[in-house]
């Protein structure tokens, strides 16, 4: 079944959240992928590349420790733009059932005292760190995602049409 959708995220509307990205039939099941949207694209600083680099290893850790989510986890990475990070599931939830999950994968941020994997053998470049700048990003984010849990809007993205190239092809970024 083709599920290309025919609508675009219009990226200068978009507010920090949890976001549906796309739904995706793997053989008989489905696949979510979710933005998970720190800052507004274009119109604030992007995170710092260290601190995100710091935020993909100690999130991806506890995502990969959770007794009640390690076997729904399928992949947990940075965005190209550096406006925010890619989390594909198992199933198909709705960006509300995640909050819990996405709030305590911040929170945690907060207790790391050593950044998982950063070491010449783990990582593709381990000195390009920045554990302190991480806590404050993930600190912001965890504090907004708790001030605005009863605002829908974090939870549902502005739409616009897709984007289609002088070519003819459809846009996609991931
Ligand atoms: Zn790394």
């Amino acid at each position: 079944m083709e599920l290309i959708q025919s609508f675009s995220v219009d990226h200068t509307r978009i507010i920090p959240g949890i976001f549906l990205s796309r739904e995706d039939h793997v053989g008989n099941d489905m696949v979510t992928t979710y933005d998970i949207r720190l800052k507004k694209p274009n119109r604030e600083p992007v995170i710092d590349v260290a601190a995100m680099h710091s935020l993909e290893h100690i999130i991806a850790t506890f995502l990969r420790n959770d007794p009640d989510w390690k076997d729904e986890v399928i992949y947990w990475g940075p965005m190209g733009c550096l406006t925010g990070f890619y989390l594909i599931l198992k199933g198909n939830r709705a960006p509300g059932e995640i909050y819990d999950l996405m709030l305590a994968a911040f929170k945690s941020v907060e207790d790391a005292e050593v950044i998982p994997g950063a070491t010449a053998v783990n990582c593709g470049h381990y000195l390009m760190h920045n554990l302190g700048m991480a806590k404050w990003y993930a600190a912001e984010f965890a504090d907004y995602l708790e001030k605005n849990a009863d605002n829908p809007a974090i939870f549902e993205y502005p739409k616009t049409e897709r984007l289609i190239t002088d070519d003819g092809q459809q846009f996609f970024d991931s």
